[in-house]
């Protein structure tokens, strides 16, 4: 009999923003397979002999195949109790923990589904942003942003981001000179605010303000992982401003 894979959030990087029930079950596991993650100190939870299989994605790029991966998880199911699959933020978003499931499924494997804090919202959070705000922004997208944005069969609805919604693009930060010309180019002003966050919620924190028409320069060099954030919610952060891990005085 096959054991049980857990398709467990990690959170976004603050240990202490991992969901009890995964912390259980990373204390529980026989194996752990995990990606690169914001804060790899949670895998010291691990308990003695408990094997670590890194499938290395980084960015968004499985370093490993998906389908790869997939055999991987399958495998170590065969032969352990309890699998951890671990993702970094919430296995279903940008995750591809549908696909394991599937695959899982297809194999008759049993797994569980351990949703996790998506770095999409806690991070903009950590950086004194809320996604959405009275008055302000009604809703927010989670876009990839590794797709480039002049592709011609480009799956991402460009058309539709005319509105003042609020814009979280993940993968997006090499994309991010010609994700900011794109929103230009479909009628949005130069100066729209735009924050680019890097390694959120961690002491390695790093924000960066700036508009469509600017970010790109004043971002240039930021570590990943590092996500964008398009909309007036950015201006928040004069008031809500909470977490300075870097403050030098
Ligand atoms: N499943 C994850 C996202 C995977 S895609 C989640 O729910 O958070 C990986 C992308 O997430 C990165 O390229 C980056 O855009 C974003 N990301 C993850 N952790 C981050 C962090 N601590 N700070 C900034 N961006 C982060």
């Amino acid at each position: 009999m096959a054991g049980k894979v857990y398709l467990t959030g990690a959170g976004p990087g603050d240990v202490e923003l991992l969901t009890l029930k995964a912390a259980r079950i990373i204390k529980d596991a026989d194996v752990i397979i995990y990606d690169r993650l914001a804060n790899p100190e949670i895998l010291e939870m691990a308990k003695d002999g408990c094997r670590f299989v890194y499938v290395g994605k980084e960015d968004g790029r499985h370093t490993l195949p998906q389908d790869q991966i997939n055999e991987v998880i399958y495998n170590e199911a065969l032969q352990n109790d309890v699998v951890c699959r671990l993702k970094g933020g919430d296995p279903f978003v940008f995750g591809r923990g549908g696909e394991e499931g599937a695959y899982l499924h297809e194999k008759g494997v049993e797994f569980e589904v351990i949703p996790g804090i998506t770095s999409a919202i806690s991070v903009p959070a950590y950086a004194g942003i809320p996604v959405t705000h009275r008055g302000v922004a009604v809703s927010f997208r989670v876009v990839t942003g590794h797709e480039t944005p002049n592709k011609e069969a480009s799956q991402i609805p460009w058309q539709n981001f005319k509105t003042d919604d609020t814009i979280v693009f993940l993968m997006g930060l090499h994309n991010l000179g010609r994700i900011a010309s794109k929103l230009i180019e479909i009628g949005k002003p130069a100066d729209f605010p735009v924050a680019v966050i890097s390694k959120g919620t961690t002491p390695q924190q790093q924000v960066v303000v700036g508009t469509l028409e600017n970010i790109a320069k004043k971002a240039k060099g930021l570590p990943t992982p590092a996500l964008i954030v398009v909309g007036k919610v950015v201006k928040l952060q004069d008031q809500l401003q909470w977490f300075n891990p870097n403050k030098s005085e």
